[in-house]
């Protein structure tokens, strides 16, 4: 356990290749983009977070924060350094991973496309302690958007190719914007 953000305890678990990730101006940082993991647990999320995807760069895909499913908080990057997590908007952005089920392990089944796991009250508490902090410590934050706003890309189904699925659904149907919304002072952007 660790330096806390503002009053908020925070587990500082950098990933093995956080500092090959690209630095940048914390005034850069004007969005934050909410997840999910779509994976069943943290230790999960992690191997494929440390997964280096990326040649050129030894690097991989992960958000900056992950909370868990009991309100722990992770962070696995910091703000200063542009991590991998949403196509197109990675610069300006801060990730933040929800630990949820998701449509894990058939992501792309058309048959298991419905995300059923709520966010329960310690995770959406928590999240909403940790972007009241981000607010403080970023004063260039400005919005927050959901994942699957921002990549709407169709794609055909695993089990079915003449039907089209949803890339990312994340965090999906049962994530509680306007409860987030009305705790903190973004705004929600649509593209
Ligand atoms: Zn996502």
């Amino acid at each position: 356990m660790a330096p806390a953000l503002s009053s908020l305890p925070v587990h500082e678990e950098p990933l093995p290749y956080a500092t090959r990730l690209q630095s940048r101006p914390a005034a850069q940082v004007d969005l934050v983009v909410i997840h999910c993991t779509e994976l069943p647990d943290l230790a999960t999320a992690r191997e494929f977070g440390e997964r280096l995807l990326y040649e050129a760069t030894g690097t991989g895909n992960s958000g900056h924060y992950y909370i868990d499913r009991d309100g722990a908080v992770h962070r696995w990057v910091d703000a200063g350094r542009v991590a991998h997590h949403t196509r197109g908007y990675n610069a300006r952005s801060i990730g933040i991973e929800l630990v949820n089920t998701g449509r894990y392990p058939l992501w792309l089944d058309a048959a298991h496309q419905a995300m059923d796991e709520p966010y329960g009250e310690p995770q959406v508490a928590a999240l909403v302690a940790l972007l009241r902090s981000l607010q403080h410590e970023l004063p260039s934050l400005r919005f927050i958007a959901g994942h699957e706003d921002l990549d709407t890309t169709e794609i055909e189904a695993s089990d079915d190719p003449t039907q089209m699925v949803r890339r990312k659904r994340d965090p999906g149907p049962l994530f509680p914007w306007r409860r987030v919304l009305d705790s903190i002072g973004l705004e929600r952007l649509l593209p």
